[in-house]
């Protein structure tokens, strides 16, 4: 595509033109970056970037988006391109390259207890939710071009990836149009017997949806017509293929027990004209009980707002009607990148809120959410958990190979050790941290790659429990600590032993208590003590007990020599 058919089509979806010589710079860097390079399909190169970035035009974001779409795929080397990048488009377009440079080494491991992780990880090393829109975008054409893919492992392994990671990312973040165009161009590679089954199926079992659907359409214009009420729209949408075979799935496959097969979309001007449409439905046909969903006064846990209901239509055909306004309607086809495009429509572009790192995905989910609360307080309450779902004080790192190892704020590389194994845990003498030498309490940022050295003989150090996080390294290292202690005394460390005192005195009255008075002064317990005075002038006292340290005992000694009348004190050292 040269750039005057491309510069057509943005006018078509309404960027501003003044934007158009940035965007010219960056179409023409791309085109030079990848010249010679090509996809699978014998296509130039360029032909990728181009179509993601208008994707990201079609769903109205920023010029810096559409610009750092044309780019993604320029970074081979992150310090000279980037560099390079930063000085001609700026910080912010720099950021977002980055980004997307630092997403694409996820690697997808499909292990199924990694995947909600994976998902979560992408979204906190994103940074930027605009990143993990160009993500979608590209994947989203990646998928449109697979066909031409040599490999059949690979198609298979590049469609369960979307539908595991990207398509429910793109439905946690509201774009439902996204989400069910991964999921049906995955269906095709990830199930292809099912695929083929349910197409035919649906092909043969309502070959007539469309015809009736058409018939319908000027029968509720009418209607809406008498009661005053002008609809804007009024259409219908199949459900999507993957999502109808899930259905099926639930519904033990019983096709007539799916009742929102297709449904048919009014969209009026405001809330009142959607109840009051609602209400003309229902005088006109009977609703089927337990059907009526309210999504406005009550909506989906991720944003969704409309009117559901279903009726025994014409011919007493069950028919599902969703009723919403334009407003709604895009949030529910574009979700947060429709929020993007209202929130800039009101806004200068070049104001202070959209500086680098002010863009950050937790602050746009506050602005969110902040715009949530004054409308409706459920929205809020969906984004609370969005975010806390996302990023309730979790981090998530990766190992050389890849995998990501979930860990709580603030974690060190020795937590990271521990979690990896403990094996790993106990020989650890060093930490890279994103290839650098780094500290072992360095606190570790999501996105960071972390390589663990270790030595043979390493024991852990009681240093660790000073800053670790996780409860497994703190009880693996106190454990290890114990351990060694043990061998430490055995290596000829004395440790307090038991001591036989043995007390030659002559006889008096007194003389006992003033032995054990001794002890007392020194907080000692006395273990045994046995007194043979059988018949002789010199008693012998016999007393044990564990010396707080070596030094006691010699005091103790002194001590008790000092007492009236005593002749003798001998030690006499007992292991236990
Ligand atoms: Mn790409």
């Amino acid at each position: 595509m040269e750039w005057e058919e491309y510069q057509k089509k943005l006018t078509e979806y309404g960027i501003d033109k003044k934007d158009f010589d940035d965007i010219e710079k960056a179409f023409i860097f791309a085109s030079d970056a990848h010249e010679g390079q090509v996809r699978f399909s014998g296509d130039a190169y360029i032909t990728h970037p181009i179509n993601v970035s208008l994707k990201i035009a079609l769903l109205k974001l920023d010029t810096r988006t559409i610009i750092a779409a044309l780019l993604h795929d320029t970074v081979e080397d992150e310090k000279t391109t980037l560099r390079i990048i930063r000085k001609k488009f700026g910080e912010e377009v720099a950021f977002l390259v980055n980004g997307l440079t630092k997403v694409k080494k996820i690697k997808y491991r499909g292990v199924e207890r990694q995947i909600e992780s994976m998902r979560k990880m992408f979204l906190a090393w994103a940074e930027d939710v605009r990143v993990v829109i160009i993500k979608l975008m590209d994947r989203l054409h990646n998928m449109e071009t697979l066909d031409s893919h040599p490999k059949q492992e690979k198609r298979e392994r590049i469609a369960l990836e979307t539908l595991e990671i990207y398509a429910p990312l793109a439905d946690r973040l509201g774009m439902w149009s996204v989400k069910s165009q991964l999921e049906d161009l995955s269906f095709k590679y990830v199930y292809p017997e099912e695929y083929k089954w349910l197409i035919d199926e649906v092909h043969t079992k309502i070959p007539d949806r469309e015809k009736y659907l058409e018939l319908l359409r000027p029968i509720v214009a009418r209607e809406l017509d008498k009661e005053g009420i002008s609809s804007i729209e009024i259409s219908w949408r199949a459900k999507n293929y993957y999502s109808l075979w899930k259905k099926l799935l639930k519904k033990d496959m019983d096709w007539s027990r799916i009742l929102d097969l297709t449904a048919v979309r009014i969209i009026v001007k405001d809330v009142e004209a959607c109840y009051a449409t609602l209400g003309v439905i229902h005088k006109v046909w009977r609703p089927l009980p337990g059907r009526i969903k309210d999504y406005i006064a009550l909506p989906k846990p991720n944003g969704y707002q409309s009117l559901h209901t279903t009726v025994f239509c014409e011919d007493g055909r069950v028919t599902e009607f969703q009723i919403r306004t334009p407003h709604m309607n895009r949030d529910a086809e574009f979700g947060i990148a429709a929020h993007w495009a209202w929130e800039m429509a009101g806004k200068p572009k070049d104001g202070a809120r959209f500086q680098h790192g002010k863009f950050a995905w937790v602050k746009q989910l506050q602005e969110w959410q902040k715009e949530f609360k004054k409308t409706k307080q459920s929205g809020a309450e969906f984004l609370e958990t969005l975010k806390i779902d996302f990023f309730k004080n979790r981090i998530f790192v990766l190992t050389p190979k890849g995998d990501v190892i979930d860990l709580p704020e603030g974690a060190t590389p020795v937590d990271f050790a521990y979690t990896v194994h403990s094996e790993i845990g106990e020989c650890t003498s060093g930490a890279k941290i994103n290839g650098k030498m780094s500290a072992l309490s360095h606190s570790l940022k999501s996105g960071d790659v972390v390589e663990i050295l270790t030595q043979k003989n390493k024991k852990p150090s009681e240093e660790w429990l000073k800053f670790v996080k996780t409860s497994i390294a703190r009880s693996r290292i106190k454990g290890s600590l114990r351990k060694s202690s043990h061998s430490l005394y055995s290596l000829g460390v004395k440790k307090p032993q038991k001591v036989d005192i043995i007390i030659t005195a002559g006889n008096r009255v007194g003389l006992l208590k003033d032995v054990i008075s001794v002890f007392e002064s020194f907080r000692l317990n006395i273990e045994k003590i046995t007194s043979d005075s059988s018949g002789i002038d010199y008693p012998i006292i016999n007393i044990s007990f564990t010396p707080k340290n070596d030094g006691q005992v010699e005091k103790i000694k002194t001590r008790l020599k000092n007492l009236v009348r005593v002749e003798e004190v001998t030690i006499k050292e007992k292991s236990r």
